[in-house]
């Protein structure tokens, strides 16, 4: 029902993505020497008469810019075209100081970088492949820095320490229709990309997304600058609203360009669209023509780490997991990586510890991160940690309820065996122990013993009382078996 409910409020939603991300993985900028890692770092220190567009300053391509957008085209399935020029994108604005941008153009001659390509999503359990349009390279224009809103704020600051990092737009074809599958989109897109270690999305400010949207038969509105992937969602279901509402009312739409003001959560128009003959596209003469060779190409796919999609397909069959745990385990590089060391290392281990690493990955620990807003590789934790745990739970020495108690401790890089001793938490199974303090519970409740004979129940209420006494530390079943034992007396 639900699903249903949610396609019908959507299906005449049309919306297409143009991601823009920066290579944060580079060293220098797309056209000059100058430092790529601006982040942090004093305003307009990271430039030089290229990157600032001085008269007579003339840029030069980088190369490794090229083989990092190569890679993403091999990701995505894109076919790369093998030969390119750069192209003036013409605009006035002050993160723009030549009042271009170079870009790459697909007509009049042009070519994107590379065409098409694909992404394959997983919606309520139905896969749908979104194709893409193109990807290209193009220069991050000077970061703006507005006091308040951008709508109110009464000046602009510029720091031209982010003009000319390398971008990558990777533009979708109008294919999604709802906020949801954009959602999945860019969560797939964002995985694609940590695999190909061309840049870490992690990082504020390396992604912006500029949504298309429209309701079927009417204009649509372009949403600039969504600063973040969380944002998109968001951004999309509050500009639908806003179109439907209209159309209700009776209201045409017009075509318009509207900012996702992300503090108080809404679009703005910003000005009616300007159409691509406003940016009087023309060729860059100042950069020579890109040519790509087939062994070009060949050499970086060499270089190309396994991609998601194909790793889920192997943990299914190396490690016997589910179609379900393996998507969602390869999803994060780091997390797959983190638990192929841990399985690997462990000879005795077989396909249920599998299962248990999975589970303890996808739950306990990401759980952890999440609320502590890390990721993996920041924390302390090493592969072995949950190959120790997991023996130590299997082995009986803990319960795996105490198990959980250790995570805390865990990600701060403390050994299991550690935890265990300080813990004083390793498991009870030694009978006379257990007797003796069950012994204990029925003396002291009396009361419950008497209830048994009307309520069975009251055999929980005082395993209960048992655990409580040894916070959790009793093996369940053979306490189990010993307060049964004296029941019967
Ligand atoms: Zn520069
Ligand atoms: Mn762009």
């Amino acid at each position: 029902m639900e699903v249903n409910k949610m396609n019908s409020k959507y299906e005449d939603v049309i919306i297409g993505l143009e991601v823009h991300i920066q290579l944060t993985n580079l060293k220098t900028k797309l056209f000059c020497s100058c430092n790529n890692e601006y982040r942090g770092k004093e305003p307009n220190t990271h430039v030089c008469p290229i990157c600032l567009g001085l008269p007579g300053s003339l840029p030069v391509i980088n190369k490794i810019s090229v083989e990092f957008a190569t890679r993403l085209a091999l990701a995505l399935g894109c076919d790369i075209n093998e030969s390119f020029w750069f192209f003036r994108k013409n605009y006035f604005y002050p993160d723009m100081a030549k009042n271009f941008q170079i870009s790459q153009y697909n007509k009049a001659g042009g070519r994107a970088f590379a065409d098409g390509g694909k992404i394959t999503i997983k919606l309520n359990s139905k896969k749908k492949e979104l194709q893409l349009n193109r990807i290209h390279l193009e220069e991050d224009p000077a970061r703006l820095v507005h006091k308040g809103s951008i709508a109110t704020s009464p000046y602009a600051l510029v720091d031209y320490n982010r003009s000319g990092v390398t971008l990558i737009e990777i533009v979708s074809d109008p294919v999604m229709n709802s906020p949801e599958e954009a959602r999945e989109y860019l969560k797939q897109l964002k995985s694609i990309v940590q695999y190909t270690e061309i840049s870490d999305l992690d990082l504020d400010g390396s992604c912006r997304v500029d949504a298309n949207i429209s309701i079927k038969g009417h204009a649509r509105s372009e949403v600039k600058n969504i600063n973040s992937f969380k944002e998109v969602e968001r951004a999309l279901k509050w500009e639908i609203q806003r179109q439907k509402n209209l159309l209700k009312r009776g209201k045409e739409l017009i075509q318009e360009t509207r900012h996702w003001d992300d503090k108080r959560r809404v679009t703005i128009g910003l000005r009616t669209k300007e159409f691509e003959k406003d940016y009087r596209y023309f060729p860059e003469q100042d950069l020579v023509p890109i040519e790509i060779t087939k062994d070009f190409i060949e050499q970086v796919k060499k270089k190309l780490p396994e991609m998601p999609n194909a790793r889920a397909k192997r943990f299914q069959k190396d490690y016997q997991l589910s179609e379900f745990d393996s998507e969602i385990l390869v999803l994060d590089k780091d997390i797959a990586d983190f638990y192929e060391n841990g399985v690997k290392s462990e000879k005795s281990f077989g396909p249920d510890e599998y299962k248990q690493y999975c589970n303890w990955l996808m739950g306990d620990i990401s759980r952890w991160l999440n609320e502590n807003n890390n990721v993996i590789k920041e924390t302390k934790l090493t592969p072995k940690h949950l190959v120790d745990l997991i023996k130590l739970i299997n082995e009986g020495e803990i319960t795996g309820k105490i198990a959980k108690t250790f995570v805390n401790e865990m990600m701060k890089g403390t050994p299991i065996l550690e935890i265990v001793k300080k813990s004083g938490k390793s498991r009870i199974a030694d009978k006379n122990k257990i007797t003796k303090i069950v012994e204990e519970v029925i003396k002291e409740n009396r009361d419950i013993v008497n209830d048994y004979q009307k309520n069975p129940r009251a055999l929980e209420a005082l395993i209960g009382k048992c655990m409580k006494k040894t916070k959790g530390q009793l093996d369940p079943e053979i306490t189990r078996k010993i307060v049964l034992e004296f029941l019967k007396k």
